[in-house]
């Protein structure tokens, strides 16, 4: 490929160069030969020298002109403009923030980016003609919504990247928020060739000073959004950026953190309240650095995201598993759940250092004792099942019990819900929170029915008063985990608890 483009680059301006070579040679020897023979005198073959010169320069540089011009178009329409839709792009409107900075000092204006989140599939399915009608007929719409807007007298740029995914709205002067609101649809609908296509999208927007930075704004404004089902149109929120921004200094610094022992665990007793005892616990991790507890929720999502939180989940795991070996050689037999992070799961090596590790300490001398649960998010379980529903199954034949995390919250699937290779089920604190509503209470109890009928054991999460203890021993609910009981605390002090 490389050798292709090399061939290409270099041999347009080669013969270029050489057809001006030979035509120039031609042109000297013949208006030479013709000056020569036409000339009568000394001054004569001076003056038609002379005028050959002149015209020389300026047939070239009218040459130099038009190829330049071509050149120039050629490297703008490239860098600036989308190959199909003809709008300007990503790239245009850097540059257009850019002059407007310096020339609309301190003045303020909206940019909306509206994502398109389900492009791909006609991408992949349609030549680039039929994708270049599909989007002009898209932007149509989309400009019938912006030009019904009450919004006269302002300049409206319209920007659209070359994935074509996102499409820019530049709108200067600044107008009311309800404005942007007022032009949100859920999706735009198209008609093509005898079919509908939905155009689903997410919407990001910023009202503020005219900046380079208010592209980097709107980013901010749909990544805060994007994992959200219910929320498609957001505005900038400078705290989030913030939230973002200090995450991945985080991100730095916890590599470190292992080697310089800033790590600790946490243990959050479970309690049985018919049996009125500690059935196990929770392991969740604490970082201390400088003297300061960050918690988990600054550092575990980023490094879920860039695919690291493996290492924190890795020392968690050993460390846990060396605490059950001086358990049992105490003759305690509570078990200690761990979280694992989504993308862990569905990663075949992580699995198998799982193993590795369960192998190397040992743990499989002792593991008919079940003392090792692991935590999984409901959304991993529902997100990909047929992939993860295999590697779950292997661990619990290993007797290692799984348990489903935050259950109810966002993907619960009733019809995957039988057929899980699962053994607990953990619900959620935000049910917990709304026990004293009797729909809740309808809920949950349905909840507790159904996962106990299917043989599943039922823990309430995040229970803090004494009503939601009650309400839960009623709705048939005995073991629960949350402040109520006991919030987090140190190893040794969980050792104390359940000498
Ligand atoms: P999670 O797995 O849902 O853990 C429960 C969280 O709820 C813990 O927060 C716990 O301190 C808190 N909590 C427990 N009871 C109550 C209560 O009664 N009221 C309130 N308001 N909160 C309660 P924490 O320790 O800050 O952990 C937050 C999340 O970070 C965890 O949510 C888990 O998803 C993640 N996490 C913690 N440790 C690890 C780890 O070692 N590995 C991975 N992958 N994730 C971890
Ligand atoms: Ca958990
Ligand atoms: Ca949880």
């Amino acid at each position: 490929m490389q050798t292709f483009l090399n061939k290409k680059k270099y041999f347009s301006p080669f013969i270029v160069s050489f057809i001006y070579m030979i035509l120039g040679t031609f042109w000297i020897l013949l208006s030479d030969s013709l000056i020569h023979h036409i000339a009568l005198n000394k001054e004569q073959l001076t003056y038609f020298q002379n005028v050959k010169g002149i015209f020389f320069i300026i047939s070239s540089s009218i040459l130099i002109y038009i190829i330049t011009f071509f050149l120039y178009k050629k490297i703008i329409n490239s860098t600036y403009i989308n190959p199909i839709t003809k709008l300007p792009n990503t790239q245009s409107l850097i540059e257009y923030l850019k002059y407007l900075e310096n020339s609309l000092k301190n003045q303020s204006a909206v940019l909306i980016k509206i994502h398109i989140v389900n492009h791909f599939d006609y991408i992949l399915c349609v030549s680039v003609e039929k994708l270049k009608e599909i989007y002009l007929k898209f932007l149509d719409k989309l400009y019938n919504i912006i030009s019904s807007l009450k919004v006269q007298n302002k300049s409206i740029e319209v920007f659209h990247s070359n994935n074509l995914e996102n499409i820019y709205i530049f709108i200067y002067p600044s107008i009311d928020i309800t404005i942007i609101q007022s032009f949100i649809n859920k999706f735009i609908e198209i008609h093509y060739q005898e079919k509908e296509i939905k155009f689903l999208y997410k919407i990001g927007y910023t009202i503020n000073k005219v900046s380079e930075d208010m592209l980097h704004e709107v980013e901010f404004a749909i990544k805060q959004i994007i994992k959200n089902d219910a929320i498609d149109i957001n505005q900038f929120d400078n705290h989030y950026k913030i939230h973002l921004l200090k995450q991945f200094e985080y991100y730095h610094k916890i590599n470190s953190a292992i080697e310089n022992n800033e790590l600790f665990i946490y243990i959050q007793p479970k309690y049985n309240l018919l049996e009125n005892k500690i059935i196990g616990g929770e392991a969740l991790i604490r970082w201390k650095h400088k003297g300061e507890f960050i918690p988990p929720n600054l550092f575990i999502p980023i490094l879920e995201e860039t695919k690291s939180v493996y290492l924190i989940d890795q020392w968690m795991l050993k460390n846990i598993i060396n605490l059950q070996k001086t358990h049992l050689d105490k003759n305690i037999f509570l078990s200690l759940s761990i979280n694992l992070s989504p993308e862990e799961i569905e990663n075949i090596t992580f699995y198998k250092q799982i193993l590795n590790i369960l192998e190397k300490l040992n743990y499989f001398d002792f593991s008919l004792k079940s003392l090792l649960e692991i935590e999984i998010t409901e959304r991993t379980f529902f997100y990909n099942f047929k992939e993860i529903n295999e590697r779950p199954k292997f661990l619990r034949q290993k007797h290692i019990k799984i348990s489903i995390d935050d259950f109810g919250v966002n993907y619960s699937s009733l019809s995957l819900l039988p057929k899980l290779p699962i053994d607990i089920i953990k619900i959620d604190k935000i049910f917990i929170d709304n026990l004293e509503e009797k729909n809740y209470r309808v809920l949950v109890k349905s909840m507790i029915d159904l996962c106990q009928k299917l043989n599943y054991d039922v823990i309430a999460e995040g229970v803090e008063t004494e009503k939601q203890k009650e309400i839960l021993l009623e709705l048939g609910c005995d073991k629960i985990q949350g402040y109520y009981y006991s919030p987090p605390i140190p190893v040794e002090k969980y050792i104390e608890l359940i000498q």
